[in-house]
C-alpha cells in the first residue's frame, strides 16, 4: 500500500475534493489582490509600539481569555454593552468555530454567492451540506428564493456578508431582517468591510435572539495580526467560546492590538482616504468605455471587461508588476469579472495607467 491508498481510505471525500485556498506570490508586485491596507503606521508610534513588545514575555503563555483586547475593542469599537465579544485569530477562526459549535449530522450552511469562499470551504470541512442562491443580476439578494431555500432547508447557519465580498454591495437592511426573522437557524452577518461602508448592523444584534456579527481588524490595517471578533449576545459568546483552543490569541497580537486600537485615529484617517480614493479610482475606471464598473461600500472595485479579456488584462497588469484579482475563473456572475484593492494613490494610478494602456484610451493632447 502506498501513501495514497491511505489517503483515499482515511481522508475524507469532501475534503480530497477540496482545493486548499491560494494566495499567489506577489514577490515585488504592486499588492492590489487582497484588501489590504496600503499604508505602514508612521514612524513614532511604530518607534513606541517596540518599546512596548520589547517587554513582552514570550516564555509565557498569553492571557487565555485576552480580556484587556477585549474591553479595548468594546469601548474603540462602541460595542454595545449588553453584548459579549469573542476574539478569533482572524475571522476566519471564528466562521469555523460558529460551524464547529453548531455541526451535526444532516445540517446545512446557506449563503447567497458569489460570496467569500471561506463560508464553502469550511463548511464542507465540518460535514455540512453548502446551499448557495445566487444573487440577482445587480448583486442584491434574491429574496423570493432566499425565502424560499430558507423555509425547504431550515440551515442551520446563514451567512451575509456585509459589504459582500467580492461584489462590494452591502445588502439591504430590511431584506435582512426578513432573512433573520424567517430563519430557525443562526444568521451570521459578517462586517469585515464595516469601515469602509455606509451603514452597519452592529446596533441591531441586540434586537435579535438569532444573529452573530463577525468584525475583523485585517481590512481595516492589521491583516499580519490575524484578529477577527465575534459581536453576539452574550449566551451566545459562552457557547461558542466552549470550541475555541485556548491560548489562541498570541501574546504578540493581544499586545499590539491593544496599542494600535489606543491610536485608532490613526486608521480612520487612513480608512477615510481609501473612501475617498475609491471614488478617484472609480471615476478614473468608469471613463474606460470597455468596464463596468460595480458599486462598492468596501475596499475595492470590482469590474466587468468584455468577453473573455479578463485574464489577458490580468497578465498585462502583472506584466506592469501589478497584482489584482483575476475572479473569472470563480465562472457564474463572475466571469470577465477582475477584483482590485484600494490602495495608496500613487499604486492606483500606476494601475489606472496600465489599464488605460491596455485599453488604449487615447487621451486628447
Ligand atoms: C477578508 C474577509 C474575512 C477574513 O478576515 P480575517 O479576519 O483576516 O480572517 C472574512 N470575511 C470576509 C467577507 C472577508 O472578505
Amino acid at each position: 500500500m502506498n501513501v495514497n491508498d491511505y489517503i483515499n481510505r482515511l481522508v475524507r471525500p469532501e475534503v480530497r475534493q477540496l482545493t486548499a485556498y491560494h494566495v499567489p506570490d506577489p514577490g515585488k508586485m504592486i499588492k492590489l489582490d487582497a484588501m489590504e491596507n496600503p499604508y505602514a503606521l508612521p514612524e513614532e508610534l511604530r518607534a513606541d509600539l517596540s518599546k512596548h513588545l520589547k517587554n513582552v514575555a514570550i516564555n509565557r503563555y498569553p492571557d487565555p481569555s485576552a480580556a484587556k483586547v477585549v474591553d479595548t475593542i468594546k469601548t474603540t469599537m462602541n460595542i454595545p454593552d449588553e453584548l459579549g465579544v469573542l476574539l478569533g485569530n482572524g475571522s476566519d477562526e471564528l466562521i469555523l468555530l460558529i460551524m464547529l459549535a453548531l455541526a451535526g449530522k444532516g445540517k446545512s450552511i446557506l449563503a447567497p454567492t458569489p460570496t467569500f469562499v471561506m463560508y464553502k470551504i469550511s463548511a464542507l470541512t465540518t460535514g455540512y451540506d453548502f446551499i448557495d442562491v445566487p444573487l440577482a443580476d445587480d448583486f442584491s439578494l434574491n429574496m423570493p428564493q432566499m425565502i424560499d431555500t430558507i423555509n425547504k432547508n431550515n440551515p442551520a447557519i446563514i451567512f451575509l456578508a456585509h459589504p459582500n465580498n467580492p461584489t462590494g454591495n452591502n445588502f439591504s437592511k430590511n431584506e435582512m431582517i426578513e432573512i433573520i426573522e424567517t430563519a430557525k437557524g443562526v444568521v451570521v452577518i459578517d462586517e469585515a468591510y464595516f469601515p469602509f461602508a455606509d451603514y452597519s448592523f452592529l446596533n441591531e444584534v441586540d434586537n435579535y435572539d438569532n444573529v452573530l456579527l463577525l468584525r475583523t481588524v485585517s481590512k481595516m490595517g492589521m491583516a499580519g495580526l490575524r484578529l477577527g471578533f465575534l459581536v453576539a449576545k452574550p449566551e451566545w459568546i459562552e457557547q461558542i467560546d466552549k470550541v475555541r483552543l485556548p491560548y489562541n490569541i498570541n501574546v504578540l497580537t493581544q499586545i499590539t492590538i491593544d496599542f494600535v486600537l489606543n491610536n485608532k485615529d490613526i486608521l480612520d484617517q487612513q480608512t477615510k482616504q481609501i473612501c475617498l480614493d475609491r471614488e478617484l479610482l472609480k471615476n478614473e475606471l468608469v471613463k474606460i468605455d470597455d468596464l463596468v464598473v460595480f458599486p462598492s461600500q468596501a475596499n475595492f472595485l470590482l469590474f466587468k471587461v468584455p468577453k473573455g479579456m479578463a485574464t489577458d488584462l490580468f497578465e498585462h497588469l502583472k506584466s506592469d508588476g501589478i497584482l489584482i484579482k483575476n475572479m473569472t475563473s470563480n465562472g457564474g456572475m463572475l466571469v470577465d469579472c477582475l477584483r482590485v484593492t484600494v490602495g495608496a494613490s500613487l499604486e492606483n494610478n500606476l494601475f489606472i495607467k496600465s489599464m488605460n494602456d491596455f485599453f488604449n484610451v487615447t487621451h486628447c493632447p
